[in-house]
């Protein structure tokens, strides 16, 4: 067991971390979070593990701790890379499984194994199977909030950040106008006003997004004279109509970064607000939000716990991590359409 006392030792240390998050996590706060931070990154060292941790982490994490931060899919090409022997996980399951699936040789933690996640919950394998009966042909894109065994079951992954890129690369190679695209029926729905390929979806939603609300939009400009708003892709169609801009978290991000709006509202999960102020102080942020109740499972203690005790290890059944290793590698060769990118820019 680490001791946690708050020690001058300790405030010395941790003063450029806490100079850096200073805006967004409240004085009072750091006694509770510095000495963990110092006892995560010494075992981190000890140990030669890395941290990867999700855009909707809590400040303390995010800026203090992690290694590698971003997006599902930027998390995933960095658990590909990475030469540390142990990989923890802040985020949710389906995050870690896909770091393992990248990474079999690996250990992979996750510090609360009930982080979950609505849509990886929507769906199982034998839905996949049911669904490949029943449209026979077709290709199968599986977002990457699914479990092992349903990405298993699919052709290929995607993410918000290259849905659509995946949707036209996985049609042209099959020579097909129409895909299967699971589980988050809003995001299948914003992909297919951005392609002239058919997609036939699921109903799963994210329960973070799925919350938002057109109106919503409208009073936060009412009340926000000269707001931008910016979406993430899983919200209702009706919410992204109602957006300046939508994209994934690393989508919103770099918005933020070259755009520089006086004034933002990130229509998602409320850390991401957090995170990206520390990086544009600069930039006011409006700040509406819900929460995922998974994501906030993952703490600092429990991120300390997990590296003192080794816990909870993630495995996945060789077989169908070989098999959602494919899909998921498929995925990372799609080439992202640069021209597409330029113009959600401009
Ligand atoms: S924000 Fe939504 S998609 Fe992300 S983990 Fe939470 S429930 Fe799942």
């Amino acid at each position: 067991m680490q001791d946690l006392t708050y020690t001058a030792e300790i405030a010395a240390l941790t003063a450029p971390l806490y100079g850096k998050v200073k805006h967004v996590v409240p004085e009072i706060e750091w006694p509770v979070f510095a000495p963990a931070i110092v006892a995560i990154n010494r075992l981190k060292r000890e140990k030669h593990a890395v941290i990867l941790a999700h855009n909707y982490m809590t400040p303390e994490i995010f800026h203090c701790v992690a290694d590698f931060v971003g997006d599902s899919l930027q998390l995933a090409r960095e658990a590909a890379k990475t030469d540390a022997k142990i990989i923890v996980q802040a985020g949710v399951h389906f995050m870690a499984e896909t770091a393992k699936i990248l990474s079999p040789d690996k250990t992979v933690l996750i510090p609360d194994v009930k982080a979950g996640c609505s849509l990886a919950a929507s769906i199982t394998g034998a839905d996949v199977r049911l669904l490949r009966q029943k449209y026979p042909g077709l290709p199968v894109i599986t977002y990457v909030n699914t479990s092992a065994e349903v990405k298993a079951e699919s052709d290929i992954c995607c993410t918000s950040s290259n849905a659509v890129d995946v949707v036209e690369a996985i049609a042209a190679e099959r020579g097909v106008d129409t895909v299967i695209m699971i589980p988050d029926e809003f995001l299948a729905q914003n992909v297919a006003k951005q392609t002239h390929i058919r997609i036939i979806t699921w109903k799963g939603h994210c329960e973070v997004h799925e919350r938002f609300t057109a109106a919503d939009i409208r009073a936060y400009r009412e009340a926000n004279p000269g707001v931008v708003v910016l979406a993430h892709p899983e919200c209702p169609p009706e919410v992204v109509a109602e957006a300046d801009f939508a994209g994934s978290t690393s989508g919103m991000i770099s918005y933020v970064g070259t755009k520089r709006p006086k004034r933002v509202v990130l229509v998602t999960e409320c850390s991401m607000s957090d995170n990206v102020a520390v990086e544009y102080p600069d930039v006011q942020f409006v700040r509406p939000c819900n929460l995922c109740p998974h994501m906030k499972r993952i703490t600092l203690a429990k991120i300390l716990h997990s590296l003192e005790t080794m816990t909870t290890e993630v495995t996945v059944d060789p077989f169908i991590a070989a098999r959602a290793r494919s899909a998921v590698e498929a995925m990372l060769k799609v080439k992202p359409n640069t021209s597409r990118l330029q113009r959600a820019a401009a």
